[in-house]
């Protein structure tokens, strides 16, 4: 059934004919918002009165991830519970097992984000079709008679990444939990022709292949999520000379954009509405209004990204809006020394999500390593010691899980304010 589904979308995007200019993209945009308002918004409680009235976009309520949250009941069409939906999802991530579900096939992810508080996610069979169909589509060329193997770093695998599997694919996924050292010897044993995962392990992957430890020759890179940096893509590149690479901006709210074949990021906005709050000329905030989400419906949702516009025309013709790069979630890279000599690289990302799995009381925090074996823990919370304490937890015991020891932590109130720039929350200060 999913994979029918699968097909259908599939076959829908192929056949959705590319957009000669801006003004045909909008009128398509007008046409799927009043198909969304008429039939997803009136089924949800927070939005029905004006989805009824027929109200313009610019009259439903900006909404951030803390309201959203909020009124997570509210919003959802599928009467979900938060306490139940956040159970199951805590539950999941505990015992690393995502196949349970909700009633009628509902997965529930949980997500951090730049602000790392949780978010809660429902996808529903039906989503999670249209989202394989769209990877599929734009990141992961089909071969027919040719089986392609894709290889996805994910910290978690939320029943989405299942979903497509089939006789021309067949997905692996890799779970960033696991040391990257036994993830290396699994992805050299299965060899895939697509590797997708987040920069940091792009990039740790590459220096193993520069090492000789590993030897894989994925013809298509994917990266996911985080910024990717520019020395990064160039090691990349150096590696794996012939591989395709491809970025994706992608998060629990939807899949956002990826690049076109010159390498420019484009925002997906056939799939999503972007408002943008500049602030300057070229930088702005993305306000999205999600088309495919029916279960939990994403309307007018600020996003915690900055993102720079590219003035120039890409050279691939598409109207979709082009960008320089996505600022923001670009945390620094924390190297650590072990006592045998060896580097241990942290990943935020997975770090940020050990730490929500255990607390969710604060109101921001920033990690600073001021010098190899210094950190200093910046927090705000109303129960200061309390939250320091466990979050301090959490960091010492992942650094020694990965062998690293003899490190000294501080606790300080208060986040360094960066002068207009987006809060990092994994940093590297001057000592
Ligand atoms: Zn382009």
């Amino acid at each position: 059934m999913q994979k029918l589904q699968i097909l259908f979308f599939l076959l829908q995007y192929v056949l959705r004919s590319r957009f000669p200019d801006r003004e045909r993209l909008r009128r398509f945009q007008e046409r799927q918002w009043r198909r969304f308002r008429q039939k997803v918004l009136v089924k949800s409680p927070f939005y029905r009165e004006l989805a009824l009235k027929k109200a313009p976009l610019e009259d439903f309520p900006l909404i951030d991830k803390t309201a959203f949250m909020a009124q997570f009941n509210a919003i959802n069409t599928l009467g979900v519970d938060k306490n139940v939906a956040m159970n199951l999802a805590l539950r999941a991530e505990e015992d690393r097992n995502f196949s349970p579900t909700l009633k009628g096939g509902i997965t529930v992810g949980l997500s951090t984000g730049t602000s790392g508080k949780r978010g809660l996610f429902l996808v529903s069979s039906h989503e999670r079709a249209q989202w394989a169909a769209r990877v599929l589509r734009q990141v992961v060329p089909i071969r027919f008679f040719q089986k392609q193997k894709v290889a996805f770093f994910l910290r978690a695998n939320s029943n989405l990444y299942s979903a497509v599997q089939s006789r021309v694919l067949e997905f692996r996924y890799f779970d960033i939990f696991r040391p990257l050292d036994e993830l290396a010897v699994d992805l050299a044993d299965f060899q895939p022709d697509v590797l997708a995962a987040q920069p940091s392990i792009l990039g740790a992957l590459a220096k193993k292949q520069k090492e000789k430890t590993i030897h894989i020759n994925p013809q298509r890179l994917i990266s996911f999520a985080e910024v990717l940096w520019d020395d990064e893509r160039k090691m990349l590149k150096n590696t794996w000379p012939n591989a395709h690479f491809c970025e994706v901006y992608q998060c629990t709210e939807g899949f956002l954009g990826c690049t076109c074949e010159h390498g420019t990021m484009h925002l997906n906005e056939d799939l999503v509405m972007v408002e943008k709050r500049y602030l300057d000329e070229k930088r702005f905030v993305p306000i999205i209004t999600d088309f495919t989400r029916s279960s939990q419906p994403i309307v007018r949702y600020e996003l915690n990204d900055v993102l720079v516009e590219k003035t120039e025309h890409c050279p691939c013709g598409s109207p979709f809006t082009a960008l320089e790069r996505i600022e923001g979630r670009c945390d620094d890279v924390l190297e650590f020394r072990r006592a045998d000599g060896s580097v241990f690289t942290l990943i935020p990302d997975l770090l940020c999500r050990l730490i929500a799995r255990e607390t969710d009381d604060f109101v921001a925090y920033q990690l600073a390593q001021k010098a190899d074996e210094q950190l200093i823990l910046y927090l705000e919370a109303h129960d200061w010691e309390f939250v320091a304490q466990v979050i301090s937890k959490v960091i010492l015991q992942y650094l020694a899980e990965n062998e690293v020891k003899d490190i000294d932590l501080i606790c300080v109130e208060g986040i360094l304010q960066e002068r207009g720039q987006k809060r990092k929350r994994v940093l590297k200060i001057s000592p």
